[in-house]
């Protein structure tokens, strides 16, 4: 994998960028586009509490990579990320594109406790029942969905697009894993980062991985009701907390989190 060119791909494809899209917009988006291409194939799976349907979109073919955005209220920078990765993927040209492997994508996995009916973003703090990864011993519906799309595809690796947008104060970025990775990969993830002048957390001090990494596993038992840990059972899983800031671009957010979604896949498999 051409890592250079992938990322100066992302940050061209990120101009478009304006602002972090809506759940609504990010949900149309992806319909519109399955309609359109027929390299991208829309799946129907549970319906949510609201009765809308929870749908996915496969892309490629070989081992499955699984993404999905809007997991909690108000984490929304993901939407916008999945919609610039599905263009490049989309688009032949791309050498992300020619990446083998087959993405599963969920454009909105929790579309009941998002702000505004979805309609428009906003910051806000979460409760515990709305946290659908945190559910397994008495799933939601969105959990349920989640677990099916996951024991279907059984992915090599599952990015749940969680984030620290959605609070209202600046939170240094960080990031969860399991299994654990390489200081290398660590180190080049916290150069992207250092790119954008953000330091990475330090409530969060891996021994190996270093500064603003954790081990999900170090969770403790909590972390068996948690999604994440049955992830972890069929293949890497990652979430990458990025903050909101006044002077934070949404490009800048989108770049950052496919850079680091991009460089994990290139340090993981390669
Ligand atoms: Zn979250």
């Amino acid at each position: 994998m051409d890592m250079n060119k992938m990322i100066s791909e992302i940050k061209s494809f990120a101009k478009g960028v304006d602002d972090i899209l809506s759940p609504v917009e990010v949900i149309e988006w992806f319909e519109n586009i399955a309609k359109e291409n027929n390299k991208i194939k829309e799946e129907i799976y549970n319906k949510d509490e609201t009765g809308r349907d929870i749908k996915c979109y496969v892309i490629g073919k070989g081992e499955t990579i699984l993404l999905y955005a809007f997991p909690d209220p108000g984490e929304a920078v993901g939407g916008t990320s999945i919609k610039v990765l599905t263009q490049l993927l989309l688009d032949e040209q791309s050498s992300i594109s020619k990446m083998p492997y087959r993405f599963v994508i969920v454009p909105c996995l929790n579309f009941l406790d998002q702000p505004n009916n979805g309609v428009k973003n906003e910051r806000l703090q979460k409760t515990r029942a709305q946290e659908v990864d945190w559910c397994l011993s008495d799933p939601r519906l969105e959990t349920r969905a989640i677990i099916k799309i996951a024991k279907k595809y059984e992915p090599k690796l599952t990015f749940p697009l969680h984030d620290e947008w959605h609070s209202k104060e600046y939170v240094d970025p960080y990031l969860g894993v399991d299994p654990v990775i390489s200081k290398k990969l660590a180190t080049e993830i916290t150069e992207i980062f250092a790119g954008y002048d953000m330091e990475m957390n330090s409530e969060y001090d891996d021994p190996e991985m270093g500064k603003g990494f954790f081990n999900m596993k170090s969770i403790g038992p909590e972390y068996k009701n948690c999604t994440f840990s049955l992830f972890a059972k069929m293949g890497h899983v990652f979430v990458c907390e990025v903050p909101y800031g006044k002077n934070l671009k949404a490009s800048s957010l989108v770049e950052i989190q496919l850079s680091v979604f991009i460089s994990f896949i290139n340090g993981v498999f390669n």
